[in-house]
C-alpha cells in the first residue's frame, strides 16, 4: 500500500468485484434513461468488461456463443448498437472493434490510445484536444459530431520489451 492509485488503462483486468460494480453502475445509468436491460445486452457488457479491452463484434459472437448458442450476429450488433447510445460503448474506427467506457454518464470528447503490438487501448480526455479540434472544425466550416480522437502506436510495456529483445543492447 503505497497511496497511489495506479491510472486506470482499459485493458488492465480489474478486480471481479470491481468488475461486478462497474457492470450495475452501467446498466442504473442505462435504465435510469428509460432503456431496458435485456439478456443479450448484459452478455455484451460483461464480455467487453471481462475481457477488460477491444473485441470485434466476432470475437464478441464467439464469446457470448460459449454461453448461449442462440447468440446471433444480428443481436451482438443490436446490443452493441444499443450500449454505443447509451455511451457505454465505444467503437473503434481504425481496428473495427468495441470498447467499453466506464464514465457514459455524460457524453465526452475523448481520446483513445490504441497499441498495434498488444492492442491496448487506454482512455484519456484532455480538454485541449477537444477544443483544438473543435476550433479546426470551425475554421474549415465542419460541424463536427465524432468527438473520439483514435491515436495508434506502441505502448510503454511493448516498447520495454521491445528494447529488452534488441539484440546487442546492453543496459545503460
Ligand atoms: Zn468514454
Ligand atoms: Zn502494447
Amino acid at each position: 500500500m503505497n497511496g497511489t492509485a495506479p491510472m486506470y488503462k482499459a485493458t488492465q483486468r480489474p478486480e471481479a468485484e470491481a468488475q461486478l460494480r462497474t457492470l450495475e453502475r452501467l446498466e442504473t445509468v442505462c435504465r435510469a434513461r428509460g432503456r431496458r436491460v435485456t439478456r443479450q445486452r448484459r452478455a455484451v457488457l460483461r464480455a467487453l468488461l471481462a475481457e477488460g479491452g477491444a473485441l470485434t463484434a466476432y470475437e464478441l459472437l464467439e464469446r457470448l456463443r460459449v454461453e448461449d448458442g442462440r447468440s446471433t450476429p444480428a443481436g451482438v450488433y443490436r446490443a452493441l448498437e444499443f450500449w454505443m447510445a447509451a455511451g457505454a460503448v465505444h467503437r473503434l474506427e481504425s481496428t473495427r472493434s468495441f470498447i467499453l467506457c466506464e464514465h457514459p454518464e455524460a457524453p465526452h470528447p475523448g481520446q483513445l490510445l490504441i497499441c498495434r503490438e498488444c492492442g491496448q487501448v487506454v482512455e484519456t480526455e484532455d480538454k485541449g484536444v477537444a477544443a483544438a479540434a473543435h476550433r479546426l472544425g470551425e475554421q474549415l466550416g465542419f460541424v463536427l459530431d465524432r468527438h473520439l480522437v483514435e491515436l495508434t502506436g506502441v505502448c510503454g510495456s511493448c516498447r520495454a520489451r521491445g528494447r529488452a529483445a534488441e539484440p546487442g543492447r546492453r543496459p545503460a
